[in-house]
């Protein structure tokens, strides 16, 4: 686990748009940091800045203690949920769950550990050897989430992770993605425009507008009931 620290970060893209303007959010240990905001306000572009997947214009992000904006995305103890899953087809689901922690090298005993905690958590004991075509749309996410959580990373970053999945889908992963929140208390910048997910899975919600942030505070001081 790790504090998220943005400092006065902005983004230019080559062209010249300003896609986000000086933004600073210090976040806790354990924190579940919601951003939200129209389409086109930056939410994206900071979170990949974040991940290291878009270069930082202006300022800086630690994680740790850790000053992120030099670091090899790949040396980021940070893992990213999508929406659009990127598990790889020719994999069974032990094998996509492994990959990552495959590649890093961990040994094969602590993999297998591992990966049986993460089937154990999202119920995917009874897929594992299936490949992600012989999957419903709920279970392919929940094992692109299986591959974030076995990493044990210092922080989750979520771009939409539900956006593709029926409504009634998107209700319950999202009570899953709250279980998991409570049970492994990792640190976490989730990307939504789904209000219902927001108040839901936030501890504090930002709110961007034109690359900027308009307000930030817990749900119930951001979304005023009249
Ligand atoms: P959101 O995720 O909130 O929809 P984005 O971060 O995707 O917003 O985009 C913020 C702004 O930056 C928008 O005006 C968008 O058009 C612009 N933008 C996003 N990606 C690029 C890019 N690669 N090059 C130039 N402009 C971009
Ligand atoms: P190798 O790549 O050396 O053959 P792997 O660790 O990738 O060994 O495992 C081989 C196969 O065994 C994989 O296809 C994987 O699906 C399966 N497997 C290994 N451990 C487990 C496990 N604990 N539960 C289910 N399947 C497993």
């Amino acid at each position: 686990m790790a504090t998220i620290d943005i400092n006065q970060v902005s983004k230019i893209y080559t062209g010249g748009v300003t896609a986000v303007r000086s933004v600073d959010i210090n976040i806790a240990d354990g924190e579940f940091i919601v951003l939200v905001g129209p389409s086109g306000c930056g939410k994206s572009t900071l979170l990949r800045m974040v991940a290291g997947l878009e270069v930082i214009s202006q300022g800086a992000v630690r994680i740790g203690d850790r000053v992120v904006n030099d670091v090899d995305p790949a040396d980021r103890d940070i893992a990213m949920v999508f929406q659009n899953y990127a598990l790889y087809p020719h994999m069974t689901v032990y094998e996509n769950l492994a990959y990552g922690l495959k590649n890093r090298g961990t040994p094969k005993a602590e993999i297998a550990e591992r990966v049986a905690e993460a089937a154990r958590m999202l119920q995917l004991e009874p897929y594992l050897e299936r490949r992600p075509r012989a999957l419903s749309g709920g279970q392919r996410q929940r094992v692109a989430m299986g591959r974030a959580i076995v990493r044990k990373p210092a922080a989750f970053l979520f771009d939409e992770p539900l956006s593709n999945l029926d409504a009634k889908l998107r209700v319950s992963m999202r009570g899953e993605i709250k279980r998991l929140q409570r049970r492994l208390g990792t640190t976490s910048i989730y990307v939504t425009h789904d209000q219902l997910e927001a108040m839901t899975l936030a501890d504090r919600l930002v709110v961007l507008n034109g690359g900027q942030i308009e307000q930030i505070g817990a749900p119930l001081e951001v979304y005023h009931t009249p």
